[in-house]
């Protein structure tokens, strides 16, 4: 006997299925909130949609019923949310007409430019501070064909010097003080709406130039303004302890985290970022090395969720304020890079080892598994 599927015994694909599976990158998505014509030349790698996933660990550490949810924006293309940026970054300096674009990176940046850039057949150049860019992050930069170029110093070195060479050269700057960056980037907050059917009451998300948070702010207000969501969430930003010059007040000079992409000590979004801390009736908080490893392990361990450290410093700082969730809550926290970025540090960090120098034979790794 042959067992038929007629399609009229299959579930009708919901609209949601539907817009996923056809899915065409946030630019085309999200037109109607983006600064492009019909005639933009729109380079895409299909980037958004990403998950916005639940993790039921993390909600019963706070209990009183607060809900949260990951919106795990490592699935991008690159791996990191910076591609949110990069799409219309790299989309508008080809509508202007560039051949070559120029950023300074902590390494999400360069991997998201390189492959953006010479997808729409330009130069990349990638700045970065020499032994503080994750492994994962330099493969890339170098695979997709950036020209990579580490200077002695920090990420707010590579900066000062990318700005200045944008200023005197034809190469366009495509760090996030490029307005279209945040453009990109505020579609993270449509999507969530879009998915919950209204904002949270908490986003938290780490914090380093502060294009981000920045985005996301600007993402939730204009769709409450479009009448998509009834309230504003509180917006929490979370510093690396070791860089964490929104606590401290002033710029750090010397900036030391484990979590290299928000290792930064002069933020390039600082007034725009203090707005959006005044506006949302949020707070920026430090969160130690010690408390982002925890985190990162234990979205990992518990949840089956790899982000990267600097990532991790969301839910590292969700469990830190945690007794001012208020109850039945609706938290987010933004996880803005994937934990294959950065091989060295999960195994470094990682609790478990791997048993070495076994021999080759059941009873020997019987043995290992206890039996
Ligand atoms: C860039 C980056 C950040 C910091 O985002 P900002 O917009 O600079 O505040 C955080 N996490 C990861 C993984 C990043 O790549």
């Amino acid at each position: 006997m042959t067992l038929s599927i007629s399609s009229a015994n299959l579930p009708q694909a919901s609209e949601a299925a539907n817009r996923a599976n056809n899915w065409q990158g946030l630019i085309e998505t999200y037109r109607n909130y983006l600064p492009v014509t019909d005639t933009t030349p729109v380079v895409t790698l299909l980037e958004g949609n990403t998950p916005l996933i639940p993790v039921p660990a993390i909600a019963n550490i706070i209990g009183r019923q607060v809900k949260v949810h990951v919106k795990y924006d490592g699935l991008n293309p690159t791996g990191s949310f910076k591609d949110r940026g990069m799409t219309m970054a790299i989309t508008k300096a080809k509508e202007a007409g560039a051949n070559a674009v120029i950023c300074a990176s902590t390494g999400n940046t360069s991997a998201a430019a390189a492959a953006y850039a010479r997808r729409a057949g330009m130069r990349a150049f990638v700045v970065i501070p020499d032994g503080y860019v994750a492994l994962g992050k330099l493969a890339q930069a170098l695979l997709y064909g950036a020209e990579v170029i580490a200077v002695k110093g920090n990420f707010d070195d590579a900066l000062n010097i990318v700005r200045s060479i944008s200023e005197k050269y034809p190469v366009t700057l495509v760090n996030s003080v490029n307005p279209y960056r945040l453009q990109g980037q505020k579609t993270a907050a449509f999507e969530i709406v879009d998915v919950m059917g209204d904002a949270p009451d908490w986003l938290c998300i780490p914090v380093g130039n502060a294009g981000n948070i920045t985005a996301y702010w600007m993402g939730f207000n204009e769709y409450m303004q479009d009448g998509k969501s009834s309230h504003l969430p509180k917006m929490m930003g979370f510093q690396a302890a070791g860089a964490a010059p929104f606590i401290a007040g002033h710029p750090i000079p010397d900036p030391e985290t484990i979590a290299t992409a928000i290792r930064i000590g002069n933020p390039a979004n600082w007034e725009k970022a203090h707005k959006v801390q005044q506006e949302s009736y949020g707070e920026f908080n430090p969160v130690t090395d010690e408390e982002i490893l925890d985190a990162y392990r234990l979205l990992a361990s518990e949840e089956g969720i790899f982000c990267e450290p600097a990532s991790a410093a969301s839910v590292a700082g969700l469990l830190k304020v945690k007794d001012q969730v208020p109850t039945g809550a609706n938290v987010v926290c933004v996880l803005t890079g994937n934990g294959l970025k950065d091989p060295s540090s999960a195994i470094e960090y990682s609790v478990n080892e791997t048993y070495q120098g076994i021999e080759a034979n059941i009873d020997a790794v019987a043995k290992v598994m206890g039996f």
